[in-house]
């Protein structure tokens, strides 16, 4: 994972919306007049890296209210217990993720065993539907298992010259390396879950697709469009966003085919 885990310069993304993550890992930062909240905290090995994004945007760390989660994988939670200890930021997961993170990964249906992190206590375990708000700056969080049995897909409206746009951010509909959808004796309701989400993700408003793995929604690309003076928000990609959930419902489809 190192290779994910490479410097990026942090940018603004759209309104108070703020990319501070690596190469490929997403961590979002989205500001208020109470304070920061934090969409994953990433590699504990980032975190000075983490730290330097916010004062180059012009962020103070400290000022980090809220520690949010899209789902309790190595890569997107490993620093939760560092950054909670630095800020004393309240940690956000759903409460089916809420488990993993706060037995450092034990239990996890994909890589209990594998990866392991310091746990991290869940001070807030939210319900699908939950409001999470801070400084006028309102996130829903809608749970969509399946990559894990929390994932939880977060949406939150922004403002773009005068418009107001629905961002989501999308946590993972990967079926990792091994997995099973069928006769999981791990995760038996996997694809149960996975059906739900996708008729969850399928009805989402999006208008900014983000997700916590840049490659997702082309990152990098849309990062060198931004840089390069495009006239529109490269990151407003609707369209973007309904292709790759169908692209993904299509790979889920086409691997329960295979198993069956
Ligand atoms: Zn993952």
């Amino acid at each position: 994972m190192q290779r994910w885990n490479q410097p990026f310069p942090p940018y603004r993304v759209i309104d108070n919306i703020y990319y501070v993550g690596t190469n490929e890992i997403a961590q979002f930062l989205i500001t208020t007049p109470a304070g920061h909240i934090l969409l994953d905290t990433g590699f504990e090995a980032s975190v000075p890296r983490l730290r330097d994004n916010f004062s180059a945007l012009g962020f103070r760390y400290r000022d980090i209210k809220l520690i949010l989660t899209s789902h309790a994988h190595i890569d997107h939670v490993q620093a939760h217990a560092l950054v909670r200890r630095q800020t004393g930021a309240t940690v956000v997961a759903s409460e089916a993720d809420a488990v993993f993170v706060e037995q450092g990964g034990k239990g996890e249906t994909v890589y209990d065993g594998v990866f392991d992190w310091a746990r991290c206590p869940v001070d807030r375990k939210v319900a699908d539907g939950e409001l999470v708000t801070l400084g006028g700056v309102t996130l829903t969080a809608h749970l969509t298992p399946g990559h894990t049995r929390g994932a939880t897909t977060w949406t939150m409206p922004v403002t773009d010259h005068g418009r107001s746009l629905a961002v989501v951010f999308f946590p993972s509909a990967n079926i990792n390396p091994g997995v099973h959808l069928l006769g999981n004796a791990r995760y038996p309701e996997i694809v149960h879950d996975f059906e739900r989400s996708f008729a969850t993700w399928k009805h989402l408003p999006c208008d900014v697709f983000l997700a916590d793995h840049g490659e997702f929604y082309g990152m990098k690309a849309k990062h060198r469009l931004a840089r390069s003076g495009a006239s529109a928000n490269p990151f407003i990609d609707g369209d973007g966003y309904r292709r790759y959930i169908a692209d993904a419902e299509r790979r889920f489809r086409a691997q329960l085919e295979n198993e069956r």
